[in-house]
């Protein structure tokens, strides 16, 4: 990221390492920057410096007429407050402290007596639009990468230095909290037609001496102002009729997060007030910051910078950076394969696609093209990045044409006879240090390791479906590979934008394991005449983002299947699942692609559930002896458990090094209910004795399937131990029905 030195001959004062003021005849700009990162964040000392440029220009000897705030970097405003100083918070009065603080600030730079502008190029989040809401004007430049929002909900909190009452004064309720209570961030165009920036700039190069200019251009502008649901509002039974209406639409929501609750009602408290209910912001913003939910995601966010860190898995290699590999092999160019070689090339990767025959090759070369052509058209990519991106993509139908890559991915059909071949014609043609990874969602990566003269370099780089969108990916290591093929692996997951677990080599790897105990309750429930869409309602309401049985038809039935069929040799009662899946596949039934599984689709949509398959209204027991409360319901504990009940086995089998990377894992690869964190850190807060306890209820209602892993009946000594042993006791239990 660069960043924009001033260039200019005016006197530059220091105020301090992040803030300095560069005075010119009439005004001043205040640039900022902080000094040891990557990113602009809002820290101690940025405070700090915004403060004393505030005091500098209040009690300047001549005032200036006109201020302008701009970072140093051009494509980064804010990314908003230092997550890490909010999640170490202790007691209330240090939160309140903080936002009192921010809050301050704001009011000061809104009450100064001169026209102040933010000058926005790049990413402009949470605090950082919270400073820019207090300036008179924001003019933005023109870019992808310029984004203002609001994303404080999606760490469980609100906006807490002046964002709830001034977003809506600016841009009208309707807006406002679609803004805070979705954390969606806007681009330029939509800014601008929001009322959100006054003036789109093509450069963040702007003339020293126009700056005069601009101020004088915003000041003699018409201001519209926006009426976006202002009518909603006006009245006082119309804000409460409004406030009821959006309460509705939130239903079971706002039970799972309180912070949507507390944005509206600051929202509402800015309506009543114009905006200046600070208080109510304040008050509501520092009950949250201790829910479990808010705990919960602040721990997702810090675990996931962990986890894009090199030295997080390989602490020794991070001293002598692994090589980046600039020239990758993709083998197969199916749903997978597509995504992978679209996504590398786009990320400035040469890449090779080989496929079997000239019409699968074609077939394959229609599919990237078509997500790169989605890519642009939904603003991702701009056209110049589209045609190097298609000029970096190379397709072949000869093992010999990959000769050059030093890295090669396959993702031809799951089946190990196939992978073995293709991974011996890989050993052959590419280099002898190049690395060979597989994208198998359930197959051992050791035997395919054994089909090439390089055991040491082989390795599953587990993407998810679809890639463009999904952010983890799974690296597995068997016990032969060395450290320098996964510091490899992590480079190449590093520069596609995605988030790496490092697994051991298990059938299933991490997610798909925990997963499938999940999804195989849920098929037999559903096998006992219980309502799948009961099932599924029920699993939303957990946090889950889709039911279970939603997700089975989204991945096949048929894919499940070959999912399952591995899985048997660790997971037993894997077994009893495939006459279901049989019976299923036998009637066609492969999930959405084929129209039909547990639900009806028509035209790609679900229309209604699949009145073929029995449901005769059974109900699964709520009263089952010895089950001790712990917040859900007896659908949701007979299909959470499992997943609890499977991480532990994963950790008692030391797949992974600490629990947060599973919890990690499942929360980025399944959308896991991230309010609760995670299933590990879900053990963790209801206690583990609550959790065997009820596991030993479900046992003897349901079989031995559910009988508790070792980790939870002997913790001492379990690498679990650490981490689950002490429940939490501030713990309020999580209600979801
Ligand atoms: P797919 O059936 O869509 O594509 C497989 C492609 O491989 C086909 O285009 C086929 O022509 C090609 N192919 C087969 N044999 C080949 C060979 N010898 N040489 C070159 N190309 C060959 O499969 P997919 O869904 O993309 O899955 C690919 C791999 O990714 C599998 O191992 C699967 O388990 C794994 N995976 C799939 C998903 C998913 O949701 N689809 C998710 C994660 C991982």
């Amino acid at each position: 990221m660069s960043q924009t030195v001033p260039s200019t001959n005016n006197p530059i004062r220091e105020l301090n390492r992040c803030v300095a003021i560069e005075q010119h005849e009439d005004g001043v700009v205040v640039w900022f920057s902080s000094p040891d990162r990557s990113v602009n964040v809002i820290d101690a000392g940025m405070l700090s410096g915004w403060e004393m440029a505030v005091d500098w220009i209040v009690d300047a000897p001549r005032p200036p007429h006109w201020v302008v705030f701009r970072s140093r970097r051009d494509s980064c405003f804010f990314v908003g407050a230092d997550v890490h100083r909010i999640a170490e918070f202790r007691d209330e009065h240090k939160v309140q402290q903080v936002i009192e603080r921010g809050q301050r600030l704001t009011m000061r730079i809104a009450e100064l007596p001169v026209p102040t502008v933010a000058f926005i190029a790049g990413t402009c989040l949470g605090g950082g639009l919270e400073l820019a809401l207090a300036c008179r004007y924001r003019v933005a430049v023109s870019h992808r990468k310029t984004q203002l929002g609001l994303p404080e909900i999606k760490l469980g909190l609100i906006p807490g230095w002046g964002g709830t009452q001034r977003l809506p004064q600016l841009i009208g309720p309707r807006r406002a909290v679609t803004m805070i209570l979705r954390g969606r961030s806007v681009g330029v165009e939509e800014a601008l037609r929001y009322g959100l920036i006054d003036r789109i700039v093509d450069s963040s190069d702007i003339e020293p001496d126009t700056y005069r200019q601009v101020i004088d251009q915003l000041r003699s502008c018409w201001r519209r102002r926006r009426t976006a649901g202002r009518l909603l509002a006006a009245t006082a039974p119309a804000r409460k009729l409004w406030h009821y209406l959006a309460r509705r639409q939130l239903g079971y929501r706002l039970e799972q997060y309180p912070a949507l609750s507390a944005a509206l009602d600051a929202v509402m408290a800015s309506l009543r007030t114009g905006g200046r209910a600070f208080d109510v912001e304040r008050r509501r913003f520092v009950q949250l910051v201790f829910t479990d939910p808010a705990q919960n995601l602040l721990r997702v966010f810090i675990d996931r910078e962990r986890a894009r860190k090199v030295a997080t898995w390989l602490p020794s290699v991070a001293d002598e950076p692994p090589r980046e590999p600039e020239r990758l092999a993709v083998v197969g160019a199916g749903t997978m394969g597509a995504g992978i070689a679209a996504m590398s090339a786009l990320a400035g990767l040469d890449v090779w696609v080989k496929e079997i025959d000239l019409t699968a090759l074609q077939a394959g070369r229609q599919r990237v093209e078509r997500l790169m052509h989605r890519q642009l058209a939904d603003g991702r990519i701009t056209h110049a990045e589209f045609e190097a991106a298609l000029q970096r993509l190379h397709y072949t139908t000869s093992w010999e044409e990959l000769h050059r890559c030093q890295m090669a991915i396959e993702a031809v059909i799951e089946q190990l006879e196939i992978k073995k071949d293709v991974f011996g014609q890989l050993d052959r043609v590419l280099p002898v240090d190049a690395l060979l990874a597989t994208n198998t969602s359930s197959l051992s990566v050791t035997a395919m390791a054994q089909a090439t003269r390089r055991v040491s370099h082989v390795l599953g780089i587990h993407f998810f479906n679809p890639v463009e969108r999904m952010e983890l990916v799974e690296v597995a290591r068997p016990a032969a590979a060395d450290q320098w093929a996964v510091a490899m692996a992590l480079q190449l997951v590093r520069r596609l934008g995605k988030t790496p677990i490092v697994t051991g080599d298990a059938p299933g790897f991490v997610v798909n394991r925990i997963l499938f105990p999940y999804l195989g309750e849920a098929l037999r429930m559903a096998q006992e005449g219980i309502s799948i869409t009961l099932i599924d309602k029920q699993m939303r309401r957990f946090g889950m983002p889709m039911g279970p049985l939603e997700l089975l038809d989204q991945v096949g039935i048929d894919v499940a299947a070959s999912v399952a069929a591995s899985l048997v040799g660790i997971q037993p009662d894997a077994a009893e699942l495939a006459p279901l899946f049989e019976r299923m596949l036998a009637k066609r039934w492969r999930g959405k692609k084929s129209g039909r599984g547990f639900y009806v689709y028509v035209g790609g949509k679900r229309r209604r559930p699949n009145s073929l398959l029995v449901t005769t209204g059974a109900e699964t027991r709520e009263d089952l002896p010895g089950t001790i409360p712990d917040g859900m319901n007896a659908v949701q504990r007979r299909l959470v458990y499992p997943m609890l009940n499977e991480a532990v086995r994963c950790m008692d089998e030391q797949l992974v090094a600490s629990p947060w990377m599973i919890d990690l894992a499942m929360v980025l690869g399944t959308g896991f209910a991230p309010r609760h964190g995670g299933p590990l850190r879900l053990i963790h807060v209801l206690g583990r004795n609550v959790v065997l306890k009820n596991l030993e209820a479900l046992r003897a209602c349901h079989g031995e399937r559910f009988a508790p892993a070792d980790g939870l009946q002997h913790p001492q000594g379990s690498p679990l131990s650490a981490s689950v042993e002490e429940p939490n006791h501030e713990h309020r239990h999580p209600t979801h029905s």
